[in-house]
């Protein structure tokens, strides 16, 4: 059976289980200790930092969507200043938190959460040693010259710590990347990857590549449910129930269906946005500003993903007034944040303000403003500071037209840096 066969059986049956399905136990253990969610019809924060003292704000650098399988990677984040650590890992998507808990082969030996087998939800724990073992002699000898980075010898091992223990003072909270969800209809998503920052919600296995034969046999290596109903696993699984969110993946990389990305939006105030700065630089403004054009507030992410090398990175820099990780993951859910393409410090937002009438946001550092809403770039500045007020620049047009406004501050000392503002929304939805 081919992968695609395979996908498209389990199609079938968690179409059943339908959009109706309440949120469920996400069967791991920090859900089932009652990581109960807020209700639901709170909306997404249509006016962020308004609880933000700018004069005591502590920057947390962090991100909500980079991968980190090993020190070396580890050691990109912390060198960039990062105050929290949220591994989005996947094969399985699992937490890697703590990170003092990480060995080599860690899931392979220690998985419990859930997975989807030929169509129905089984429960953990999964002794993969023990499952794999009538089919060893299948599995292909060559399979570790294919994949080398997902390849372990069969019978599995559990190998040394990964990772040295964090700095004093960085934090840690779980996330994942989720990956191979289906459609309302029951198709598969195709490229549909989502984060869950703050969630302790596991899915999937660590045979992605079907190295192990698992999947051949039934086993789904991702989420192998309906998006929503994953979404609602994910939010069941929220440490701190007024914390931390859901997030859109990489939607230029992907070439995200536009309409589905509004469905999720509408699927819960919980999803709290999309990545702006994705994969290696890629930016999903146009994503974004269509999202928001719609009257929908919609964060955006800045997210190295797998590209730790790079200079252009994709930071979320949380603006808290306590360096905790309850502090942290509140910011994400109220948009208390704010992005930047490099990451490394060379400017600041001092304020992000909107009253109702004037936006307005200021820099450590002389800087080039654009302010943005429907209509496009609708001011720009030199300086450490901009304002804007709807009805006195564009007294013809009003809120309205505007929809929005967000604000982008270049750097001006060659450093490229560029920060992102999360937005306003000018208008009542
Ligand atoms: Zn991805
Ligand atoms: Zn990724």
């Amino acid at each position: 059976m081919t992968r695609r066969e395979f996908v498209g059986g389990a199609a079938l049956a968690a179409a059943s289980v339908g959009r109706a399905g309440s949120p469920l136990p996400a069967g791991n253990k920090a859900a089932a200790k009652g990581g109960s969610a807020l209700p639901s019809d709170r909306p997404r924060n249509r006016r962020p930092y308004s609880d933000v003292d700018w004069s005591k704000v502590i920057r947390v650098k962090t991100t909500s969507h980079g991968h980190c399988m090993n020190q070396a990677m580890l050691d990109k984040y912390l060198k960039r200043g990062f105050g929290l650590i949220t591994m989005s890992n996947y094969y399985p998507s699992a937490p890697w938190c703590p990170a003092s808990k990480m060995t080599k082969n860690y899931w392979r030996l220690h998985h419990e959460h859930p997975v989807m087998v030929n169509g129905k939800r089984v429960n953990g724990p999964f002794d993969w040693n023990k499952i794999i073992a009538p089919w060893k002699d299948t599995i292909d000898p060559k399979a570790g010259e294919r994949k080398p980075a997902w390849y372990a010898k069969y019978p599995f091992v559990e190998g040394k710590k990964l990772f040295k223990p964090l700095p004093p003072g960085v934090l840690e909270a779980p996330n994942a990347e989720h990956h191979s969800f289906l459609l309302e209809d029951g198709r598969p998503a195709a490229s549909l990857h989502i984060c869950s920052p703050g969630s302790a919600f596991a899915s999937g296995t660590f045979d992605a590549h079907n190295l192990a034969k698992t999947v051949s046999h039934g086993y789904n290596y991702g989420s192998g449910e309906f998006w929503g109903t994953a979404i609602d696993r994910m939010i069941a699984g929220f440490i701190h129930p007024d914390g931390g969110g859901v997030t859109i993946n990489h939607p230029s990389w992907t070439k995200l269906d536009r309409e589905l990305m509004l469905k999720m939006l509408d699927h819960d105030p919980r999803v709290l946005g999309i990545e702006v700065i994705e994969d290696s630089g890629h930016n999903s403004e146009n994503y974004w500003d269509w999202a928001l054009s719609t009257g929908r507030q919609c964060f955006g992410f800045f997210v190295p993903d797998w590209h730790v090398e790079n200079k252009v990175f994709g930071v979320n820099v949380l603006c808290v007034q306590e360096k905790t990780v309850h502090a942290c993951l509140k910011a994400y859910r109220e948009g208390n944040f704010y992005g930047a393409l490099v990451g490394l410090d060379a400017l600041a937002f001092t304020r992000i303000a909107f009253d109702g009438k004037t936006v307005t946001a200021a820099t450590d550092k002389p800087a080039r403003f654009e302010v943005i809403t429907a209509r496009g770039v609708v001011k720009e500045q030199k300086g450490t500071e901009v304002s804007w007020t709807v009805e006195k620049e564009a007294p013809w047009q009003g809120p309205g037209i505007h929809v929005f406004a967000r604000v982008k501050a270049y750097a001006i000392d060659g450093s490229g840096e560029v920060l992102f503002s999360q937005p306003f929304m000018l208008v009542d939805r």
